[in-house]
């Protein structure tokens, strides 16, 4: 994780937001409300004026400060932030926390989420960078597949890492 302005990071490995809530922005619902299920806190809103948005995201603060989570990770792809623009959203959304008692906080974790690869040639591509590069550096099948995941997914890819990684002739002893 890095900071980067008060209330809200981005993170740099996806492994980060695994255990938190998925933050979701629903912006063509017919009532204002909050929902939060097991996995997931979606925020429906009618309203999309400022003024409407900024006490939408105060009462999200204050419901989920009440149920003392303190961290939830939100897709850089949500509805909300490309209405939005990034910068609006933060400026925004720190504008809240300002006028909330200081032991009220809501973080949000910005994560990107993986790039779904259709093409075998791109996969290919891709094993080949994170491993044979100097990038690489012929590092192992866990390794190279934890590297992968980060910013990717395929279907297959564990079995494809291990046939390209067992058949890399520039180090014929990794496992
Ligand atoms: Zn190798």
């Amino acid at each position: 994780m890095k900071p980067d302005q008060l209330h809200i990071w981005e993170c740099t490995s996806i492994s980060e937001i695994n255990k938190l809530m998925k933050l979701q922005f629903n912006m063509n619902a017919c009532k204002n409300e909050i929902i939060i299920n097991d996995k997931n806190i979606i925020v429906e809103y009618k309203d999309k004026s400022l003024s409407e948005l900024k006490l939408t995201l105060r009462n999200l603060i204050f419901e989920l400060s009440d149920l003392n989570i303190e961290f939830v990770a939100l897709n850089m792809n949500d509805e909300l932030l490309k209405e939005l623009g990034l910068q609006n959203f933060k400026d925004i959304y720190n504008d809240c926390h300002k006028i909330i008692e200081k032991d009220r906080y809501l973080n949000i974790l910005l994560y990107e989420p993986p790039k779904e690869i259709k093409c075998k040639n791109e996969m290919l591509r891709l094993i080949n960078h994170y491993h044979s590069t100097l990038y690489g550096g012929h590092c192992g099948i866990n390794k190279c597949i934890k590297k992968l995941k980060q910013k990717y997914v395929w279907k297959n890819m564990n079995k494809m890492v291990k046939n390209y990684i067992n058949n890399c002739q520039n180090a014929p002893n990794q496992k």
